[in-house]
């Protein structure tokens, strides 16, 4: 038979060669797997015979590369392990390979003369012809390029993959660059929150028809938006798009547009470019949890303590000027007596919505301080009083509670400004002392604290 036996050293090149050629076949031997790939495509060997450990392209890989393309995937491969470790033994399966031997076990030769002679036995070969062998073998070069370009450029994104925002936008000029797209979304998928960035308004539209892309839609509570790359319109255009899976599970969607159509060869890397994002999607929505988890309050969604002092830090050391507010619920132990722990949470978690809102609004910083006390900060002093007791009303006026209706809380607040003859800790006091005040004199009232 016409065999094509790769190996780096130079004796066993020797010896095994001999012993093939002994036995009557027509060996071409090759120094590493690099070469024994080019020699292949050259002589179109009935049988490969491969070392496993060789320097650049080893035996695995080679396998891997001939199993892999159907113009050669029919050619036995015989792998020789220099162990007969099991971990060999499951790569040189994994790796496609027909047989594997341990090289020099005693009667290695025999076991590799053997499998020879049943290999022809079984020959059921269908090789291209010589001037298709070449052209196969240009063609599996081009796309072993355009591939490994492709997967590279993408993983390099993993350098920047605690910041999401900005990898997407990474995302977002590759793909531009490499199908001169006009308009692209990627939606990112996990259990507990989902993020569609796009550079179309239409987001309702494309949270549906992305979502209906994955086998198993999830429609977690938290969704945000991510506008990037401006304002776009998708209708008249050509898209394909790409479920995006990680280790088997659906990470997410990926679509991009453009204004003519997408050949094959596009759409294929699309597949290349999605596989690799699985990775970026899983690890970037991972960190973003745990940095949830870090910073945020789990009941109320607002920032927690950590987070709360880090921003007085750095408020504090930046020297800007700045003026908070403590809010304590008034009586709440009462809620919890009356109620139960369940209700006085519901109303701990609409109370942290109404001032997540407002501070947005107000352009400022809100955070749980503890048990049933949050914290304001803003760095616009005038208005703050009316800002607070706006709060206050509101909560009076607020249902906290779908099970219990009737159910009205009240609040009181102190308010304190940055004084630089103290420390951050002693102006949160101050607020402090303001709220013991309003607490000493009834309760659901905001009072600033008076400098002495
Ligand atoms: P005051 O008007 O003086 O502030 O009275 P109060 O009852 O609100 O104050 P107190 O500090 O005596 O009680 C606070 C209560 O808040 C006691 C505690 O059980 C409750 N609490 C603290 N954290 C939580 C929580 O996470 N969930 C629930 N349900 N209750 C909490
Ligand atoms: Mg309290
Ligand atoms: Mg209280």
């Amino acid at each position: 038979m016409k065999i094509v036996y790769a190996d780096d050293s130079k004796m066993w090149r020797a010896v095994l060669r001999d012993f093939l050629i002994s036995k009557g076949h027509d060996v071409v031997v090759a120094n590493d797997g690099l070469e024994a790939y080019f020699k292949i495509h050259e002589v179109l060997p009935e049988v490969v015979i491969s070392d496993v450990v060789m320097p650049g392209l080893n035996g695995y890989q080679l396998c891997r590369l001939l199993k892999n393309d159907p113009n050669f995937s029919s050619i036995p491969i015989l792998l020789l392990t220099a162990s007969s470790e099991s971990l060999d033994k499951f790569w040189s399966k994994y790796s496609g390979a027909n047989a594997y031997i341990q090289k020099d076990s005693e009667n290695g030769f025999n076991l590799i003369d053997s499998k020879l002679q049943e290999m022809e036995k079984n020959s059921s070969l269908k090789l291209p012809n010589s001037e298709n062998g070449k052209r196969a073998f240009g063609d599996t070069l081009d796309k072993l390029l355009v591939e490994t370009s492709l997967r590279g450029e993408v993983r390099r994104l993993f350098n920047h993959v605690e910041d999401m925002n900005y990898t997407i936008r990474k995302i977002n000029d590759l793909l531009k660059e490499i199908f001169e797209i006009k308009a692209m979304a990627l939606l990112s998928i996990s259990v507990d929150e989902m993020n569609l960035y796009s550079s179309i308004s239409d987001h309702e539209f494309l949270e549906k028809w992305m979502l209906s892309q994955l086998s198993r839609p999830s429609y977690p509570q938290k969704r945000n938006y991510v506008s990037i790359d401006g304002e776009n319109e998708h209708e008249e255009f050509a898209w394909i798009s790409k479920v995006i899976s990680f280790d088997s599970k659906e990470q997410g969607v990926v679509a991009i547009w453009r204004d003519r159509a997408f050949s094959d060869r596009e759409n294929n890397s699309l597949s290349i470019i999605s596989e690799e994002l699985g990775g970026i999607l899983k690890i970037g929505s991972q960190l973003e949890g745990y940095r949830r988890n870090a910073n945020f309050d789990d009941l109320t969604g607002l920032a927690n303590y950590r987070a709360l002092e880090e921003k007085l830090r750095v408020l504090w050391n930046d020297g800007k000027d700045f003026v908070l507010s403590i809010i304590d619920i008034d009586h709440f132990k009462k809620v919890n007596d009356t109620y139960g722990h369940a209700i006085g949470n519901e109303v701990l978690a609409s109370i942290g919505r109404i001032l997540e809102n407002s501070a947005e609004k107000f352009n400022s910083f809100a955070a749980r301080f503890g048990g049933e006390e949050f914290l304001i900060i803003s760095e616009r002093n005038e208005n703050f009083f009316e800002f607070i007791d706006g709060i206050r009303q509101k909560i009076e006026k607020s249902h906290l509670s779908k099970s219990v209706p009737e159910l009205v809380v009240t609040i009181s607040g102190g308010i304190a400004e940055r004084d630089d003859s103290k420390s951050f800790t002693e102006v949160v006091e101050m607020a402090d002392q303001a709220l013991y005040q309003a607490k000493e004199s009834g309760r659901n009232k905001v009072i600033v604290h008076a400098n002495e």
